[in-house]
């Protein structure tokens, strides 16, 4: 049986998320930014929380873990260059682990750059990809603890997963990560579409994700470092792709 989800907000524009498997009921929180809305997801949805598996040590992702252990005895799972600064892990993954979900399996990969130890998960039987703050919609994290270079790596990484994968972030940035990516591409039809679609959701006042990797490649400037279009658009020709990936980085944080 199919994955089910359940998407909410948390903090002021976090996202929780929990992943259910309706045959063995175990129900997995990705991150836990707060305990009540994961608490609130759960008696909405009538699961128990078994495990939570968390992308990276920042405190918006992982200040509801305590609480949530004590309350459900759950197992928490962490990536495992970044276990010392998360409470209460269990156990500890790197690249190409498994992580098992009741019946459901994860599949584990590095994503460094927005922290050095940042890890994604991807469930591929079910094509759901959570990948915290390393990939927005439309954006990408912060380069804090990384480089560039590191950063462009990891988003290649999941540029390379399935373009009909859902893919899960951290935050609600699209509405702004959008007004960004008009400024590098003005005359992308896939980002235009994005923008009608995400205006209206924000107006129903719906969450703007998850959305496809294929929708991501085709209007992600962050995942277009190396497209020629994007390439000419920040006039860095003939450079490395993770080169203008840092330059549109860089454009970010002064926007
Ligand atoms: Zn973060």
């Amino acid at each position: 049986m199919p994955a089910q989800s359940c998407l909410f907000l948390c903090l002021k524009d976090n996202f929780g998320v929990l992943v259910h498997d309706p045959e063995t009921r175990a129900t997995a929180a990705i991150d836990a930014p707060q305990a009540a809305p994961v608490e609130a997801a759960l008696k909405r949805t009538g699961w128990r929380l078994t495990d939570i598996l968390v992308t990276h040590h920042h405190g918006d992702h992982t200040g509801g873990i305590e609480e949530l252990k004590d309350r459900y005895r759950c197992r928490v799972v962490a990536p495992d260059a970044e276990a010392g600064g998360i409470p209460g892990v269990d156990e500890t993954v790197r690249e190409g682990d498994r992580v098992r979900v009741g019946g459901l399996e994860a599949r584990v990969i590095e994503t460094p750059g927005h922290t050095a130890g940042h890890i994604s998960y991807v469930f591929p039987d079910d094509k759901l990809a959570f990948v915290g703050d390393t990939l927005f919609s439309i954006g990408c994290g912060r380069v804090i603890e990384g480089n560039a270079e590191m950063m462009w790596d990891s988003l290649l990484k999941l540029r390379a997963l399935p373009d009909d994968t859902r893919i899960f972030c951290g935050h609600e940035y699209t509405l702004a990560n959008i007004r960004f990516a008009k400024t590098i591409e003005p005359g992308n039809a896939a980002l235009a579409a994005r923008e009608q679609e995400v205006v209206r959701l924000t107006a129903e006042k719906k969450p703007t994700i998850p959305s496809f990797m294929g929708e991501e490649k085709a209007a992600n400037p962050f995942l277009r470092a190396d497209v020629p279009e994007v390439v000419q658009a920040v006039g860095l020709a003939g450079k490395p792709a993770w080169q203008v990936f840092a330059e549109i980085r860089e454009r970010k944080n002064r926007s």
